[in-house]
């Protein structure tokens, strides 16, 4: 168990008084450049280390949504936004400046209300904002259009903002996610409707705040704070959004293709979930307690809870006396991880978000264990209160169980072996899901053969990674439809082709 000492104590008190801002005057939403109160129920925001009530917030109302996809069209029509890609990538690149100079209020509301690790926080998600907001500025600053000619006349080919973007956010990477899509959504020129997850929405609001006085107008980056199934429907069927970028789970992403059939065919980006393989390639695989801290990372942390965590370690290879010492590895790896409070400096995991979730966990392992599961390593010790699950590798799951086939979203891997390379690649591609995948494998020649074979929409390659901002990120199969986060891609999913042909008369 990890404590936490006096160092982190000035993260915790920046992060507190950021908090205080926001939940002494109930000011929950950011529309038309300020915090205003929601007019909707009351959301309990609960810490999920030790289950007490942060505060509470007003939801929005759909009336409140109404209201808002209003101002920012208001905003997108009449403000120098759309029209001047200098300001932006100005204001953009301010932005960048300000979420760095506040990454500890982020970490530490990330942390409170997600119970996300703030070391993690400020050492990546926060830079991850920045450098995606410093990317997309660079990225409109150049963003040219072509130029044609013929006998019958001249014309030009460009891009432009789609309009008033709608964003869904998840709750497992809260200001991380909100980055993604905010960066490329306001290079592009539009104005923003972000929804956050109920279970996490503080960072957002507090960045929105940063944004306005970054200089970004009033009415171009408005933050929700309400529910799925309120307004997050209603953003769905809205009929003035006309793009919607949703990150979260399979089924909410399927109702969104849905209501954008039933409302404006408002064009759909989903990034779904993931059931990623780490791959180990014994025959070109050095040094196990390496690879196995790699895969401990990336099965464990953020508790499992991220959409590309390794919830299978596929191990490829014959000989069973290298099998075992890999075992032992791994078993090894997950036990060395420090379990506990997210502010401490050396936590590895934390807690998972809810109770729900603990409770799917806990049912997920049950169940396979009664089928014959078996738990390879010892549980850490977690604390009583709050919703805590430890780091768990399990061996022998069956197929018919809800582990065997689902996403378990929790800090959970599963131990599998397979002696020829194909089996493995057929474990991968035949998952309905095609986000992501890591190969350890230290043979080039022989990453070129996984590489062409395996199909998920980002493969790591000796060492767990999603890339890096100008890297796309989004998913092969059921994980996606259509746009990308991240890189030059994800312009495009905030953009319309615009075609100006002048005739020669
Ligand atoms: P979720 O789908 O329950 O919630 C995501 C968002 O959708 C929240 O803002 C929620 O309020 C909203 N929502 C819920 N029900 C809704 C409804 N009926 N109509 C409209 N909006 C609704 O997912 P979650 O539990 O927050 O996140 C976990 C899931 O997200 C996992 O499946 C995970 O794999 C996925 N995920 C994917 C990525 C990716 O990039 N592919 C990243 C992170 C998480």
């Amino acid at each position: 168990m990890s404590t936490t000492t006096s160092s982190e104590n000035t993260l915790i008190d920046r992060g507190r008084t950021a908090l205080r801002a926001i939940i002494d005057g109930n000011l929950g939403q950011w529309i038309g450049g300020r915090a205003v109160t929601g007019t909707g129920d009351e959301i309990g925001l609960i810490s999920p280390s030790d289950g007490t009530v942060i505060g509470s917030l007003s939801a929005a109302s759909e009336q409140q949504l109404n209201e808002t996809v209003a101002v920012a069209r208001t905003a997108f029509n009449e403000a120098d936004w759309a029209k001047d890609a200098k300001l932006r990538a100005r204001v953009l690149r301010r932005l960048a400046d300000l979420v760095e100079a506040d990454a500890e209020e982020i970490a530490y509301l990330d942390g409170i209300e997600a119970g996300k690790v703030a070391v993690g926080s400020v050492e990546e998600d926060v830079p991850d904002v920045a450098a995606n907001l410093r990317l997309s500025a660079d990225l409109i600053s150049r963003d040219d259009g072509r130029f044609l000619q013929n006998p019958d006349g001249w014309g030009w080919v460009t891009k432009v903002p789609s309009g008033v973007v709608g964003a869904i956010l998840p709750w497992n990477y809260p200001v991380a996610m909100l980055g993604w899509k905010i960066a490329p959504a306001l290079a592009a020129g539009n104005a923003m409707v972000v929804k956050t997850s109920e279970d996490s929405t503080l960072s957002a609001l507090h960045l929105a705040k940063l944004a306005t006085e970054a200089g970004v107008p009033d009415g171009i980056l408005n933050v929700l704070t309400g529910t799925g199934a309120g307004i997050g429907a209603a953003m769905g069927l809205h009929n003035d959004i006309d793009v919607l970028t949703f990150t979260g789970s399979g089924p909410v992403g399927r109702s969104f293709l849905e209501s954008s059939a039933r409302s404006n065919l408002k064009k759909v980006s989903l990034e779904l979930g993931g059931r990623a393989g780490y791959i180990v390639d014994s025959e070109h695989a050095t040094d196990f307690p390496t690879i196995a801290a790699d895969i401990a990372g990336a099965a464990f942390g953020t508790s499992g809870q991220n959409c590309t965590a390794a919830s299978r370690v596929i191990y490829v290879g014959d000989d069973d006396e290298r099998f075992a010492e890999f075992r032992t590895a791994l078993i090894d790896a997950t036990e060395a991880l420090i379990v506990g409070d997210p502010f401490a400096a050396d936590t590895d995991v934390g807690p998972v978000i809810n109770a729900r979730a603990h409770e799917r966990i806990t049912a997920w392992i049950d169940e396979a264990v009664e089928k014959g599961a078996r738990i390879l390593n010892t549980g850490a010790d977690v604390p009583d209160t709050g919703t805590w699950y430890p780091p768990t590798v399990i061996e022998g799951v069956p197929d018919d169980s809800e582990l065997g086939r689902g996403e378990i979203f929790g800090p959970v891997t599963q131990l599998l072996r397979r002696n020829s390379r194909d089996d493995a690649v057929d474990l991968i591609n035949g998952e309905p899901y095609g986000l992501a995948s890591s190969v350890w494998c230290e043979d080039i020649a022989q990453v070129r053969w996984w590489a062409s074979r395996i199909r998920v929409g980002t493969l790591a390659v000796n060492g767990y990674s999603e890339g890096t901002e100008a890297t796309p990120f989004g998913g092969m199969r059921q994980s996606g439809f259509w746009g990308r986060d991240n890189g030059p891609e994800a312009l495009g999913t905030y953009q319309e082709t615009m075609t100006v042909w002048v005739a020669d008369t």
